[in-house]
């Protein structure tokens, strides 16, 4: 619909523009595949790569182009087999591979990303450690303003997860957070990007669809 094409753009570019005010690189492409040729083109070959888990990177088809027999120093947590400890150690190697790639979980129109971790190692890539740091997120990720941004991350991103992992916590029965003191608790760390530090260090690709939660 043109009208649902319009608004999609003026919210791209509203957004576009308040990460660039913010130090941020920002990018917006309007296919999966060009999300994925741009990453390819930007990121060298013999960069260490670290990742966040994040549904977004899989529905782009990251993980089939990004692996170790196209990147010798990708930092695989994904790998089968690995012990809990080797994932362990992988994770932490990623806090300081020369590019973290990762998503998050909303973006306001202002400019801000919100991360929710349950342990921590995407929030910890995203603020410090990697040179560069890349956040995917599709469209359905931009939210009016910081409230909303927050908003969406607990009451959308975080319940969806819960409901994924099937953890039985208070938000899988309300379909919102209840801010719940859960043993099972998978939302432990909210991380707020107000800015980018240094100057240009994160780059955003925005992609012109639905992707992840
Ligand atoms: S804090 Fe509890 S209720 Fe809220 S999303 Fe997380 S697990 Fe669900």
């Amino acid at each position: 619909m043109k009208e649902k094409l319009l608004l999609d753009s003026i919210l791209l570019e509203n957004t576009m523009a308040s990460l660039k005010k913010k130090n941020y690189e920002a990018a917006c492409m309007d296919t999966c595949q060009d999300a994925l040729q741009y990453l390819a083109d930007i990121i060298p070959r013999e960069a260490s790569i670290g990742v966040g888990g994040s549904r977004t990177l899989d529905q782009i088809g990251f993980f089939g182009a990004f692996h170790r027999d196209a990147y010798p120093h990708f930092i695989d947590r994904y790998e089968k087999g690995i012990s809990p400890e080797t994932k362990r150690e992988r994770e932490i190697q990623a806090l300081s591979a020369d590019v973290f790639v990762s998503s998050c979980n909303a973006i306001s129109q202002t400019g801000e990303l919100v991360l929710i971790d349950g342990g921590g190692n995407r929030c910890g890539g995203m603020t410090f450690g990697p040179k560069k740091r890349i956040v995917v997120a599709g469209i359905n990720k931009i939210a009016l303003d910081l409230a909303a941004a927050l908003s969406l991350a607990q009451n959308r991103a975080a319940v969806m997860n819960n409901l994924r992992f099937n953890t039985g916590n208070p938000c899988t029965a309300t379909g919102r957070c209840m801010n719940c003191a859960s043993t099972n608790r998978i939302c432990n760390i909210t991380t707020i990007l107000h800015r980018a530090i240094p100057a240009e260090s994160i780059l955003v690709l925005l992609v012109r669809k639905d992707l992840g939660f």
